[in-house]
């Protein structure tokens, strides 16, 4: 994989395909000169709607089983076809908001990569954590469970920094980069309110490959903004 990476993870967002169609190609057309991996995630339903040229489609979530009575979930074969190349594992939202484990994150990202599928694996600390000086021990727990691959990358997202405005200053992103580099030997995006304003200071972060960006992939004029500090 070369070259920095920006993806746009949507979330739940937005409300209709009419919608859906129109974020995306503009996106598509902004970002198109950028010298970088575009990545966009969508929900599942507006995957194989979107028509772009420009940017390579991911699922924000995939289920470990390739077929069968598991209701409401979404193969690794079915991501591939309608055309996703990438995934999403163990976002904070589905660790802290949905329940998922450690191990149920692991297999997930076990069965997408054997799959064919590339992955973007999340890792970060909560506030009480960074607050009682566990963040390291955190992330290293679950980095443990994080299985190695080139066609693998970690996210660092802490969890205090994803959609509040408040993202973790330099000095915190670069010792934690440099500390999951260390581990795994894997590129790692940051994400926590990556916005316009603060791209360029968090573009210049040594170990930082790319970022993850939430709230301001849906704004594609601040999405390109971020693009570019990122493209240096
Ligand atoms: C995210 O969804 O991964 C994220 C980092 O969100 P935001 O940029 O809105 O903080």
């Amino acid at each position: 994989m070369e070259g920095r990476i920006l993806a746009a993870n949507w979330k739940m967002n937005p409300a209709t395909k009419e919608e859906a169609i129109r974020l995306a190609g503009e996106i598509d057309d902004l970002l198109s000169e950028l010298p970088l991996v575009r990545l966009l995630f969508p929900p599942f339903v507006y995957i194989p709607l979107l028509k772009i040229r420009n940017l390579t489609l991911g699922a924000q979530d995939v289920f470990y089983e390739e077929k069968g009575a598991f209701t409401g979930e979404i193969s690794p074969p079915m991501l591939l076809s309608v055309g996703a190349k990438w995934v999403i594992v163990g976002h904070s939202e589905r660790r802290n908001v949905i329940g998922e484990s450690d191990e149920v994150i692991r297999r997930k990202a076990e069965a997408a990569l054997k799959a064919g599928l590339k992955v973007i694996y999340c890792v970060g600390e909560k506030l009480e954590d960074r607050e009682a000086g566990r963040h390291f021990a955190v992330v290293e727990n679950q980095l443990s469970y994080v299985p190695v691959s080139e066609d693998l990358v970690v996210a660092y997202e802490p969890v205090w920094a994803i959609g509040t405005g408040r993202n973790a200053s330099p000095e915190q992103i670069e010792e934690m980069h440099a500390f999951i580099k260390e581990r795994t030997g894997l590129k790692v995006l940051y994400g926590g309110s990556v916005k316009a304003h603060n791209a360029g200071e968090l573009a210049r972060v040594p170990n930082v490959d790319g970022f993850l960006v939430g709230g301001a992939s849906l704004k594609p004029e601040e999405f390109r903004k971020i693009g570019e500090a990122l493209a240096g």
